[in-house]
């Protein structure tokens, strides 16, 4: 299993009173799949992907990525596993706008301090298709072409897992399309991917689905 959790739970305290996000979730996640994450608005799946990528961590439970516990881990070491580990890309897709294409994929690199950033960026926007884009900025180029710039950023690093939380969700049917195109050849070379999405015909792209509501599990292929 890329991805086992157990017992998830995860509550928020929000001026004194409590909100429970997560109310124990036990699932797997398997090396090399394509799961789609679904759920009602509110139910739980930012949190759950925020846990999942270890950019926040559990109230309760464990979460095994790659065998390994990460849920009791200082913020260091969740950092690390990060950037290692795990690609992001978000419904809006946060380049910066001061910055080219080309420096906003090389950036994940420059945190690890790699010694040939410009020419992975190059190699990661070439696989998006955006070798015509290198050296537009956020602001030249259209919805779509800036998520598949955030898809070249999270890929660059050759992360195992890409964490995709509603990455159409601003797009139209084709743009959307085509960035599910993306994510399906990631998945062929043996990336595993979990995207969120609220549209069937999206999830249709996986090849498991995850059901979540009010922070519980409704049905999920591998439940433990
Ligand atoms: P979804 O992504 O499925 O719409 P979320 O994970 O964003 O759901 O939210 C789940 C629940 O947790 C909601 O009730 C939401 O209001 C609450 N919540 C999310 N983030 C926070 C936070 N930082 N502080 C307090 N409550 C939060
Ligand atoms: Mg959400």
């Amino acid at each position: 299993m890329m991805i086992q959790a157990v017992d998830l739970t995860k509550t928020y305290s929000l001026n004194g009173n409590e909100v429970r996000a997560l109310a124990g979730l036990t699932f797997g996640i398997k090396r090399g799949s394509f799961t789609a994450l679904m759920g009602p608005s509110g139910s739980g799946k930012t949190t759950l992907m925020n846990i999942l990528g270890c950019l926040d961590t559990p109230t309760s439970g464990e979460y095994y990525l790659n065998g390994r516990d990460v849920s009791g881990l200082s913020e260091d070491e969740l950092s690390e596993v990060r950037n290692r580990e795990i690609g992001f890309v978000f419904q809006s897709h946060n380049l910066l706008a001061r910055n080219t294409a080309l420096e906003n994929v090389c950036l994940p690199l420059y945190y690890k301090r790699d010694r040939n950033p410009v020419e992975k960026a190059v190699a990661a926007l070439e696989k998006v298709g955006l070798a015509g884009r290198m050296r537009h900025y956020p602001n030249q180029i259209s919805g779509g072409e800036s998520q598949r710039v955030a898809i070249a950023r999270a890929i660059v690093t050759k992360p195992s897992v890409i964490l995709a939380d509603e990455p159409t969700g601003n797009l139209d049917t084709v743009t959307g399309a085509q960035i599910m195109d993306i994510l399906k050849e990631l998945n062929n070379t043996g990336v595993t991917i979990v995207i969120v999405t609220h549209e069937p015909d999206i999830a249709a792209c996986a090849r498991d689905i995850i059901r979540i509501r009010d922070g519980m599990l409704e049905k999920s292929p591998s439940a433990a």
